[in-house]
């Protein structure tokens, strides 16, 4: 059987290579051609020996998903839809701004987590992804960004990939092995090189899956909030009702210990006359006021089929100002490339849904 080697991080390769008889620092050197150089060509890889080169084209391939569709979006955001088979396809978004390239990347075909306001959970899930396509995201995002700098579009649209926000479609931390050796390759030197502060993962509130990235890869993390008080967040993120909030801020906290300079990002979907009150914010303010934080308020935005009404400008304007005016770090989250339905919650690629169980019983299924 051939072995893809996009689905090994650095200590995966240098047990391939001495497993084929090879020595261990050919496992760099392979990370550099594919990762650094993003080379799915063994014969061009010219410092390996032949022979080796030769082994690797009978024995191993590099493969990713196919790209289905390219978008880009007037502001410069881009989305591709990638096919990753049995129908399925699943979206990663590119986010340029002036000084970084943020790429969004997807961890699950779906997901069975079925937040009432998010696009990817109406759809139900599929599958977990593999490590090859975690990675691959990246890789065909820094390969095509690279290539199509001669494009008549803004230089900085070109930028390639400078921090990863593991946000696109699916719970990251309920694909966790993956996910892991995924973030292995983007923090490793030979790789992507990225620093830990450059790579978040985001999540609904996974609390054991949250202790365990913390001893294992703490990056930067992310938690999708979107309520101050359990009554309400067991509507919107069902999983609360599994791991409710006074247990998601101790693993928060907890977090902290083993990142001391780092913050929480609290995420917070702003949906119309459901938790955008003054009230709210205030309660959220009392609720992390032991938390380092930060706070990012993310427009709702549409979809076929959605329930909820974005908050006005005006109403998101009072309730950041309430945060603010308590000392919370708020940002809003700049609604990009919705005119190609790439922005946050809107990510539905093709999801060929294999539990077509309620809401409930598929949380139930989540360990
Ligand atoms: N599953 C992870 C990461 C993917 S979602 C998580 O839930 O954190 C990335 C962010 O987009 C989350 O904060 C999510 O709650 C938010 N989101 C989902 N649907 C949205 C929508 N329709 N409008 C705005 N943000 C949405
Ligand atoms: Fe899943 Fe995140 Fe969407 Fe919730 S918001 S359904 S956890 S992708």
């Amino acid at each position: 059987m051939t072995i893809n080697l996009l689905n090994y991080d650095g200590k995966g390769l240098v047990d391939f290579c001495t497993g084929i008889g090879e020595k261990p620092f050919r496992a760099k050197q392979l990370l550099r051609w594919i990762h650094q150089y993003g080379t799915a060509d063994f014969d061009a890889m010219s410092d390996l020996a032949k022979g080796l080169r030769e082994k690797l084209a009978v024995q191993a391939v590099i493969e990713f998903p196919q790209i289905i569709t390219d978008y880009v979006a007037t502001d410069g955001t881009r989305k591709w839809l990638l096919a990753v088979g049995a129908g399925n396809g699943i979206e990663t978004v590119f986010i340029p701004e002036a000084n970084r390239g943020t790429l969004c990347v997807s961890s699950q075909v779906g997901c069975a987590l079925a937040c009432t306001f998010c696009s990817t959970g109406k759809q139900g899930f599929n599958r977990n992804l593999t490590v090859a396509e975690i990675i691959g995201q990246l890789w065909i995002a820094n390969k095509t960004l690279r290539s199509s700098v001669s494009d008549n579009m803004p230089a900085h649209t070109n930028r390639a990939v400078t921090n990863v926000v593991m946000m696109g479609m699916g719970e990251p931390l309920a694909n966790f092995d993956n996910v892991v050796t995924a973030l292995d390759l983007m923090l490793d030197d030979h790789a992507y090189g990225l620093s830990r502060r450059r790579v978040t993962v985001s999540t609904s509130g996974l609390v054991p899956a949250i202790d365990r990235l913390r001893e294992r890869c703490p990056v930067a993390l992310a938690i999708s909030l979107h309520a101050p008080n359990d009554a309400l967040r067991d509507q919107l993120v069902p999983i609360n009702k599994k791991y409710p909030i006074k247990e998601l801020l101790a693993a928060c906290q907890r977090y902290l210990l083993a990142a001391p300079r780092d913050f929480i990002t609290f995420e917070y979907v702003m949906l119309a006359g459901v938790n955008d009150s003054i009230t709210h914010a205030r309660e959220l303010i009392a609720l992390v006021h032991d938390t380092p934080c930060k706070f990012n308020l993310i427009p709702f935005n549409s979809f076929p089929g959605s329930d909820f009404k974005r908050s006005t400008a005006e109403t998101v304007r009072v309730f950041r100002d309430v945060l603010m005016q308590a000392g919370l770090v708020t940002t809003v989250r700049k609604t990009r490339g919705d005119d190609i339905a790439a922005a946050c919650g809107q990510l539905a690629g093709q999801v060929k849904d294999k539990t077509r169980r309620t809401a409930a019983v598929r949380i139930e299924a989540i360990q």
